[in-house]
């Protein structure tokens, strides 16, 4: 019949124009309606392939994806890797695994494609157990030695968490090629092993293998973490060399590297020398002033980014509110708050309330934090909480303290801070027996304080003091240049703050003459191991006590050296005496 011969050059029509000019959604509905028309059926496999495959290369609705899908009689292999990626490249990668099931149903055996995509889809899903069986089936069926597949089980141990099984994996591998090292250098980056991460970029160099764009943000990531500055800006040389300081996500991780280690002024010239405009950027930079104490210039920045009429983030407006927070604009950044939700259309999220919470307790409008809280519209979660614990315990609100510690004590029963904050607050207020009955509890239910380190970087290596340290080979002068330390510090007036327990809101053991916090010992450190008049740099897991705080303000003085500490909450910047926080922190 006249049809049926007219049907195979209609096919081969719709074919070739789905490869030539299906180059839009838009289009590709137009070609699906031409080939409906003239009879080309999807229904027909050949037909129903191409345009499924263009529809998911043009990522178009996977419901539109579906219904194709539906309409095709027996898929083929092709077909259903298709799906599989479709979803796993989509927002919900989810069915991805269904389909995998569905086509095992239907009794059609994966194929080597097959495996990339529902190890993505997976990864996506952080899903381990189910990632744990397609790995075994992966074995099973033979393509356990195949590279790209390998890869694709690496990544998906190192994004579940798993860094250690991405590793092991790894040892194991015949070949190895780029996208290996990265992804397993990118599994422990994830699962905060910056040690491991810049140990394995070291074997990757032994090995030969060039790092890319994507290495770069995973050891910058490593980098900042540690506080690494120097291996960071050998980093930063190399992607000069290489070219890759036009590559914008290496040149964001740069400049946040240089954020997070104190050195804004660097971070100012790789955001300065950037030639791509881009939000991620732009908030880098505006995170980065607020946490180094510089609210006003992340305002001023925050102000340039409007009159360029760019769109900023959740995640921009974080620092800004931040910024508010941390310099006591308490107008300003309710003004913010309220701009964020009606011009920009950001619905706020519970971090944008705790700065909120934040903005108030700090300015010690405790009540009215706590009458924030309440008419929240989101249930506060225990961050909130314990900000307004932490502003009770410095403006001695006792009641309120209470209450947000019964709070938390239901939200997070085993956190080991908020004992420690309460305990300080009933200390302040020498209720002795309640501080006991708090260290009691804390006993019994077995919870570990979070032991107080510190990180500085010498030479290649980044060093970790714990409080007390004495497993440095050079232990022995750190504590003689302690002492030494103490003596000159006493000639500046310096009166140690053992006895003021109020100032003691950190989750540390009080400081005495034999043990000293981490900072203080990595700082001597540092002052024995570098010429005079170099910068010290000092990452600390936990806040800056008010004792050390002094401290470190009158060794910048006598000493002459610019010390940076990043603490858990912020930078202090310590130069001839005085620190960027102005002693509010
Ligand atoms: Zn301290
Ligand atoms: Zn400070």
């Amino acid at each position: 019949m006249h049809s049926d011969l007219h049907i195979p050059s209609v096919l081969k029509k719709c074919i070739a124009l789905l490869h030539s000019s299906a180059t839009s959604i838009h289009k590709l509905k137009q070609i699906h309606a031409f080939s409906i028309k003239h009879g080309a059926h999807i229904c027909n496999p050949d037909m129903g392939k191409h345009l499924l495959f263009t529809l998911v290369s043009l990522s178009a609705p996977m419901s539109y994806a579906h219904r194709i899908f539906n309409q095709i009689h027996n898929p083929n292999i092709f077909t259903w890797n298709t799906m599989i990626r479709g979803y796993a490249e989509s927002q919900n990668p989810k069915p991805a695994i269904d389909e995998h099931r569905k086509m095992r149903v239907f009794a059609v055996e994966p194929d080597t494609h097959t495996y990339p995509f529902l190890l993505k889809a997976i990864a996506k899903l952080m899903d381990v157990r189910e990632g744990e069986m397609v790995h075994s089936v992966v074995v099973k069926n033979g393509f356990g030695s195949l590279v790209f597949v390998q890869n694709g089980v690496v990544h998906m141990y190192a994004a579940c968490g798993r860094a250690e099984s991405a590793h092991k994996l790894f040892e194991e591998m015949s070949e190895r090629n780029l996208v290996t090292w990265n992804s397993v250098i990118n599994g422990f980056v994830l699962n905060g092993r910056p040690n491991e991460t810049l140990t394995l970029f070291r074997d990757m160099v032994d090995d030969g293998v060039e790092p890319d764009g994507f290495t770069l943000v995973s050891l910058l990531t490593a980098c900042a973490e540690l506080g690494a500055l120097v291996l960071g800006k050998r980093l930063h040389s190399y992607m000069f060399k290489v070219g890759l300081v036009d590559n914008l996500h290496a040149a964001n991780a740069l400049l946040d590297l240089y954020a997070k280690t104190g050195n804004i002024m660097e971070a100012q010239k790789v955001f300065n020398e950037m030639e791509e405009e881009s939000v991620v950027s732009w908030t880098a930079l505006i995170v980065g002033l607020a946490m180094n104490g510089y609210g006003i210039e992340a305002i001023n920045l925050f102000k340039e980014l409007e009159r360029k009429q760019l769109k900023p983030s959740e995640i921009t407006f974080v620092g800004v509110l931040y910024a508010c927070s941390h310099c006591g604009m308490v107008d300003e950044g309710f003004t913010y708050f309220k701009r964020m939700k009606e011009e920009f259309g950001i619905e706020p999220r519970i971090e944008h309330h705790g700065c909120m919470v934040d903005l108030l307790g700090r300015s010690g409008r405790v009540k009215q934090a706590y009458e924030y809280i309440i008419d929240m519209p989101i249930k506060p979660n225990a961050v909130i909480w314990r900000t307004l614990l932490g502003a009770c315990t410095i403006y001695k609100d006792t009641d309120l303290a209470e209450f947000a510690r019964a709070q938390l004590l239901q939200l997070e029963p085993n956190h080991s801070g908020d004992y420690v904050l309460l305990s300080n607050l009933y200390a302040s207020e020498r209720r002795w027996s309640d501080v006991s009955k708090v260290r009691k509890t804390m006993l019994q239910q077995g919870i570990q304080k979070s032991p107080g380190h510190s990180l500085v970087e010498l030479g290649n290596r980044v060093y970790q003091f714990t409080m007390g340290d004495m497993s440095n080979i050079q232990s022995e002068d750190i504590y003689v240049k302690l002492i030494e330390i103490t003596k000159l510090l006493r000639l500046e007036g310096y009166v140690p703050h053992v006895a003021n327990v109020l100032a003691d809101i950190e989750e540390e053991e009080k400081e005495t003459a034999l043990s000293y916090h981490s900072e203080k010992i990595a700082i001597a450190f540092m002052l024995i191991n570098t010429p005079h008049g170099t910068p010290i740099r000092v990452v600390k897991n936990l806040r800056v006590c008010a004792d050390c705080h002094l401290a470190i303000k009158l060794i910048s003085k006598v000493y002459k050296r610019e010390i940076v500490v990043r603490d858990r909450s912020r930078f202090h910047h310590f130069k001839d005496g005085s620190c960027t926080c102005n002693d509010y922190w």
